[in-house]
Formats: C-alpha cells, structure tokens, sequence
C-alpha cells in the first residue's frame, strides 16, 4: 500500500488563500496514493496569540478577551471563505462550541490568577484542534471526502506539559487501528493526550513531529513536510539572500542541523522516520514543483 503522510505548517496555513494552495495540493496527489493523512500545524501566529491570551488571563488582564475575539475572528475568516453554504451552519455550529470551551478555560484561568502548564497545553491545543477541523471542512468543500481525526485519540503522551513524551508504543498501535479503511485523513498536529485523556503538547513546532510518528506507525512511503521556503537550505533564508537550497541530506545531518537551531523542521521529526527507513521531503507550498529536500539515508 501506498501511504503518504503530508504536513502543512507556518504561512502555508495562514489564511484562506493559502489554504487554497494546499488544497489544491493536495487534491492533485489525492488519486495517485491509497491513503493520505494530512497533518496541520496551527493558523499561522495562532499558537503565540493563545499564550498571549492565557497569561493574559492569568494576570487578571481582561485585554485577553481582545485576544480572544482576534483568535476567533482569524478562523471564522476562514470559514466565511472556504466552507460552502449547505456546510456552513453545521460548521460554525462545531466550531462554535470550541470557542466556548476555550472561552471557559480560559475564564477559569482569570478566576485562578495562575496558569498551570496543563491549562497552557490545553489553550494552545486550540490551534491545532480548529485548523484542523477548519481546513477538513474546506477539503469537503471543493468536492473530496476528508476524514477528521481528533489527534488526542492516537498519541498518546506523558503528563509532561508543554514537552511531553510519546507513548511510542501505545500510539502506534492507536494509529494503525485508526487508519484502517479511509483514504483521505486530517489530524492537527503537535497535540496529544495523557492515558487520562488530558491534553498535552509535543513542544513548539511539534507538529512535524506528530507527521514523523504518524507515518512510521503506518510504514508510510514517503513524509512531506510542505512549509514556506523551498527546503533545508545552507543558511537561514529570511536572514541571508545567497543561501543555497540543499536538494539531498542524510538523516543524522538534518537532524544535527535541526538540533543546531534550523528552524525548517521540529529535531525530534528525524527518528521515527530513521527506524522505518521513510524519506522525509520538505517542500515548499509556494512553490509546489520545486524538487524540495529530500532526507534518507542516504
Ligand atoms: N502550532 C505549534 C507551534 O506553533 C506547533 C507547530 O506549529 O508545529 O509551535
Ligand atoms: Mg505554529
């Protein structure tokens, strides 16, 4: 079987015309695999604003509600845009009622005027949990079956707040059950929960992370990791001009230059892939046929 997991993270996902970019890249690749599972991060900026908006809340600021109201505002954007009338109700609805749990934790917070790293983990967990469940919808707006998975049923983690270990075990073993028979999956990433069901966070930039174990667990042929600049590159790209796109790189020197802070992809996203031999491309949404970097063993 021929299984992709594909990855949207950082400006990719900013906003509905991105957005649109991804879909049609993913419905380009829909046809040619036997299943894919995408893997979203957060609207872009959205993981900052909800800390913002929980240590806000914390120190008894009521300008977290102005956070709140902006937070909100980014996603119904998306859906006044991308989901289409006959969905629109439903959808709004679901989504409604996430913004009311998070207006709750959020209010709990201001009433305890503390934040306790659980109650973090579970604001920031709202950035994945409405990308994904947004950008599902979206995908079943232009015409294609997409299956919504809620990311804490199937990683499994510690009680580690805000850098919680994997239950590698446990989580494979939920993945492969989870993805049986569908062909088309979304799931947020960087989320997961404990094994008594409270959320956790796999680390900022996590979300890559969730993609490398998702398709380990599922012997995938391939990780994409489709992010805003066209691959690993020499230097950083938003500091120096002259830097030089790296088409091919071994696992052990990504996942050095990973560790020593190249920001195109979460350190922790090499393993998985190392132990199953699964290449891991990063592509770039702007520019969806450049060839991208590709990290084997090789
Ligand atoms: N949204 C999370 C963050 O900003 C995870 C991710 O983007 O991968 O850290
Ligand atoms: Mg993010």
């Amino acid at each position: 079987m021929n299984i992709k997991v594909m990855k949207f993270g950082g400006t990719s996902v900013a906003h509905a015309s991105n957005i649109n970019k991804v879909i049609d890249i993913i419905l380009d690749v829909n046809n040619k695999s036997d299943k894919i599972v995408i893997v979203v991060s957060a609207l872009s900026g959205i993981t900052d604003d909800l800390i913002m908006l929980a240590n806000l809340a914390s120190k008894g600021d009521l300008k977290y509600k102005i956070i709140f109201q902006a937070i909100c505002g980014r996603h119904d954007q998306v859906i006044k845009e991308l989901i289409d009338l006959k969905n629109k109700k439903r959808v709004v609805q679901e989504i409604n009622e996430k913004y009311d749990e998070l207006e709750k934790i959020t209010a709990n917070i201001f009433s305890a005027g503390e934040l306790s790293l659980s109650a973090l983990d579970a604001v920031m967990s709202f950035g994945e949990r409405l990308s994904s469940y947004i950008i599902g919808e979206a995908i079943e707006s232009r015409g294609i079956a997409c299956e919504f998975v809620d990311s804490r049923e199937i990683i499994k983690t510690d009680d580690n707040f805000g850098g919680a270990s994997v239950d590698l075990e446990k989580s494979h073993k939920l993945i492969s059950d989870h993805f049986k028979n569908g062909t088309l999956y979304i799931m947020g990433g960087f989320i997961g929960s404990t094994k008594d069901g409270q959320t956790t966070t796999l680390s900022r930039g996590g979300s890559d992370y969730t993609a490398s174990l998702v398709g380990a667990a599922l012997d995938a042929a391939v990780i994409e990791i489709w992010t805003d600049v066209d691959g690993i590159m020499t230097e950083d790209p938003k500091k120096m001009k002259n830097a030089l796109l790296i088409p091919e790189i071994s696992y052990e020197k990504a996942e050095e230059m990973a560790y020593n802070g190249a920001k195109v992809i979460h350190p922790k996203t090499i393993r998985p892939a190392v132990l199953k031999n699964i290449p891991i491309y990063v592509k770039n949404t702007f520019n969806p046929r450049g060839s991208g970097t590709k990290i084997s063993n090789r």
